[in-house]
């Protein structure tokens, strides 16, 4: 596996790739790997001739007062992971190469109206930085494809936006969500958890499946909604949202039972943690 922190020798290798007509995946990421990141991996090869992972915790997507100095930073142990995956490069670029004139005086890219809800609302600016970095990350590798996980779906339809609104020339291949066999969604996010947070982390997953059976039962969206709440508040959780929405992340009439997808964001003590489950 070719590791490449500059991008010079990253683009002189994909352009080779390419002149011998072979077709480039792109996984995006920010460490600290698991085997739900394996799995965009294995993905992108289905996809692709030639795989590159990016490995960037990309500072400009966390808030003030989020995880961004604590969050978990492997590179060796991801580096491993990545050759034992057969994945085909690795780029893991410092902040000076992605941002050239430093964060805070950067070109910025902002996706409208679905970056203001949800995780956007919770999050401010947080998908301002996804875009941001995605938008240079597709500059710089210039993949024919690239893979995102659908435990990120927000994440997901902003960067479909982004990919159609500016033109990138790049397929983008949405990767179903790996669980433990308890049903958490995997994070990297999860080794903040302690045992006794971890024990009942699983209720977010186990929640959503209560919303599925919800809706599948003719229940109002706003009563799935409201017990979806309840159930996590009487596990300790505090809930940012437990709600349902068309697949596109509008806001579904109260009748509507086809397209739509049920998505949590609750917090256990300081970890926050996110998943969705699509209910057709
Ligand atoms: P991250 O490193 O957390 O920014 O995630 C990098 C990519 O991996 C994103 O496209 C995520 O949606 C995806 N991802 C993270 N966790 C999972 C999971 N449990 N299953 C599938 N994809 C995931």
């Amino acid at each position: 596996m070719f590791t490449f922190t500059d991008l010079p020798e990253l683009r002189a290798r994909v352009r080779a790739w390419k002149i011998e007509g072979l077709r480039v995946g792109f996984v995006p990421t920010m460490g600290n790997l698991h085997a739900g990141h394996m799995a965009l991996i294995d993905l992108a090869r289905e996809h692709a001739d030639r795989v590159v992972a990016s490995v960037f915790v990309n500072p400009t997507q966390f808030g003030p007062n989020e995880d961004f100095s604590r969050y978990p930073r492997t590179l060796d142990a991801d580096a491993a992971g990545l050759a034992a995956h057969d994945c085909d490069a690795l780029f893991a670029p410092t902040v000076a190469t992605m941002y050239p004139y430093g964060t805070g005086n950067e070109v910025k890219v902002q996706v409208p109206d679905i970056t203001t809800i949800l995780d956007g609302a919770h999050r401010p600016g947080h998908f301002d930085g996804v875009a941001t970095v995605v938008a240079r990350l597709f500059n710089m590798v210039q993949p024919d494809v690239a893979v995102f996980g659908q435990k990120d779906y927000q994440q997901l339809q902003v960067i479909s936006r982004l990919v159609r609104d500016l033109a990138f020339p790049i397929e983008i291949v949405a990767a179903p969500t790996v669980r433990a066999d308890d049903g958490l969604a995997l994070s990297s996010r999860n080794q903040y958890l302690s045992p006794a947070e971890r024990e009942v982390a699983p209720t977010i997953h186990a929640t959503l499946l209560s919303m599925r059976e919800g809706v599948r039962g003719g229940r109002t969206l706003a009563a799935v909604e409201a017990a979806a709440t309840a159930r996590l508040v009487a596990a300790g959780f505090a809930v940012d949202y437990a709600t349902i929405r068309r697949a596109d992340l509008g806001a579904p009439a109260d009748h509507t039972r086809t397209g739509l997808v049920a998505l949590i964001a609750a917090r256990l003590g300081n970890t926050r943690l996110i998943d969705n489950l699509l209910l057709d």
